[in-house]
């Protein structure tokens, strides 16, 4: 439950821009519970209250969750002024403020969450939760027979910013990773889990063992696993239950 002011009520649920719900408000387009209000001001419970607009019904969501298969190309940000974003990628939303929880490369494909819950993000994002992504890889090179051991050790990475979707070998600013688990699935592919999200984690942590990445699609983020039926640029909204088991 919460009690917000009516003019944001109807902003959040993208009736109008607030100056424009405040007007339609003043034109006495608005009830709440029957009875028609002139205030913008007045506050109002998102759970209990029937807000009108006219003869719509206007519910108030405050929260969504869309799982998205993030294409190529499309980069990890909620807006940008040249780019296509994944956000830009999601068209029946009810909320406003959507973002992507955490970073995809661009040339990386997979699950992305996009939601509004800060909380929730924050809960999925932070370095002390450790939450497991799992990706799948298609790599170049041969990989050594003790790579699996040495990436459950943890290895030494570059760090060191670059360009997205370049991976400068330079080594200038090293960092020991957590460990990993390596699955081989054949000479060229593998599934990768790690619990943290350092800038190209994977892509280095592939070089610094001789290989190069051609391919990255994350298949699953702590419970949240990839539906397979998206193809690449579609999404759906979460279930109550993936909801649940994230929180
Ligand atoms: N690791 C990478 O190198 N790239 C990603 O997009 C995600 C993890």
């Amino acid at each position: 439950m919460a009690n917000i002011r009516l003019d944001k009520y109807l902003a959040d649920m993208q009736v109008g821009t607030r100056s424009q719900v405040k007007e339609q408000i003043r034109k006495k387009l608005v009830s709440v519970n029957g009875v028609t209000v002139t205030k913008p001001d007045v506050k109002v419970d998102t759970d209990r209250d029937k807000i009108m607009v006219g003869s719509d019904i206007i519910g108030y969501t405050q929260f969504e969750y869309f799982m998205l298969n993030k294409p190529k190309g499309v980069l990890s940000a909620a807006n940008d002024p040249k780019a296509q974003t994944v956000v830009d990628l999601i068209t029946d939303n009810i909320c406003r403020d959507l973002f992507p929880v955490g970073r995809l490369d661009k040339d990386t494909e997979g699950l992305m969450l996009i939601t509004n819950d800060g909380e929730l993000a924050h809960k999925l994002l932070s370095p002390r939760k450790h939450v497991d992504k799992s990706y799948y890889v298609r790599f170049e090179g041969i990989i050594a027979d003790n790579t699996v051991e040495s990436f459950a050790k943890g290895i030494d990475i570059n760090i060191a910013k670059c360009a997205d979707d370049e991976v400068d070998n330079n080594p200038k600013e090293i960092y020991h990773t957590k460990p990993a688990k390596l699955r081989l699935m054949s000479a060229d592919e593998a599934v990768i889990t790690i619990s943290e999200g350092k800038f190209h984690q994977i892509k280095r942590m592939f070089m610094a063992a001789g290989c190069r990445v051609t391919y990255l699609k994350r298949i699953s983020m702590g419970t949240l696993q990839l539906d397979f039926d998206l193809k690449p640029g579609q999404y759906r909204r979460l279930t109550d239950s993936e909801t649940d088991n994230l929180r």
